[in-house]
């Protein structure tokens, strides 16, 4: 790929042309979405910061029979992980790169297609959303994945500071499970949790179903912040290619796609979506 010393695309190095002239020849665009587009909204990717899954173990932290274990066990544990989940979350805004992606729809059909939690696609104005992951703005019961209640960012602010207080008190596991009681933890109808896909769940539906066929008829996805790395949601990637659809990659490490547009989603989305405005 054509760069500038700097590595980073440039709007008149070739695959950013080449990018800005599928775009400028489709009708339905396919954004998928990963970790990475939230980067500069301050919500830190799994991969890139210093090590979250081994500061906590995916077999203990990512399934929901570790998770309570943990919560039983070890609640200050439990409490120092709701808050590395929560806290970025609760703060978080959209960013140009999310804002682009929704300013996009004044000029295409647009589906997005997000493995993120954090609602900041739809915050952003993007109408059509479908998080194959789930969302921590739904509280489901356990197993039947039930509606329970909707959840709002000031309602997970508001569990932080419940945590952050216990910091300085006396962790137990009655008060950890107290403060994350409006969304994980015991009610009226059993067992309730947030609408997360961890590792061995299911893919959310309708949303995974409504993702398969909305790259089905799309005339180019682009893939924004992901590493590719976690199945089933890295085979819409394959499926796209394999259905000889334009694929563009925005990503400052992760390549790949017919045109790989490298850098900082919230850098270089805005400036793509302007190159619409011409004719
Ligand atoms: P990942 O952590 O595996 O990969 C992140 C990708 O983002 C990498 O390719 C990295 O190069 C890229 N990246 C980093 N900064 C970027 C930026 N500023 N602009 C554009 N790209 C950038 O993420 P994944 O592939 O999404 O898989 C991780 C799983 O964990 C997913 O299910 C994801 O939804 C979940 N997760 C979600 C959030 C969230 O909701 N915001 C945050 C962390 C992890």
């Amino acid at each position: 790929m054509s760069q500038w010393d700097d590595g980073i695309s440039k709007p008149d190095d070739p695959q950013w042309k080449q990018a800005v002239q599928l775009l400028k020849d489709s009708q339905r665009v396919a954004v998928f979405t990963g970790a990475g587009i939230s980067a500069e909204s301050g919500i830190a990717t799994f991969r890139d910061e210093g090590g979250f899954w081994l500061r906590f173990p995916p077999d203990e932290f990512a399934n929901w029979k570790g998770l309570m274990q943990v919560a039983l066990l070890h609640p200050a544990r439990m409490a120092e992980f709701l808050v590395a989940i929560l806290e970025p979350v609760a703060q978080a805004e959209p960013n140009p790169g999310h804002r682009a992606i929704a300013e996009l729809e004044r000029f295409r059909q647009v589906t997005v297609i997000t493995q993120n939690i954090d609602r900041l696609h739809q915050d952003a104005g993007s109408r059509m959303v479908h998080e194959i992951h789930g969302t921590l703005f739904e509280v489901v019961s356990l197993v039947a994945r039930r509606h329970v209640r909707s959840v709002s960012r000031s309602d997970l602010r508001e569990i932080v500071e419940k945590l952050r207080h216990l910091e300085s008190a006396k962790w137990t596991s009655l008060a950890v499970m107290e403060a994350v009681q409006p969304i994980f933890g015991a009610g009226q109808d059993g067992f309730h949790r947030p609408n997360l896909v961890l590792f061995g769940d299911a893919m959310a539906e309708p949303a995974w179903s409504l993702a398969q066929q909305a790259v089905k008829d799309c005339d180019v996805l682009i893939t924004v912040g992901t590493s590719g790395t976690v199945y089933p949601a890295a085979l819409l990637v394959d499926q796209a290619r394999a259905q000889g659809i334009a694929t563009i990659v925005i990503d400052p490490e992760t390549s790949g796609g017919d045109v790989w547009l490298r850098g900082n989603a919230a850098d270089l989305l805005p400036k793509l979506v302007q190159e619409l405005e011409s004719p």
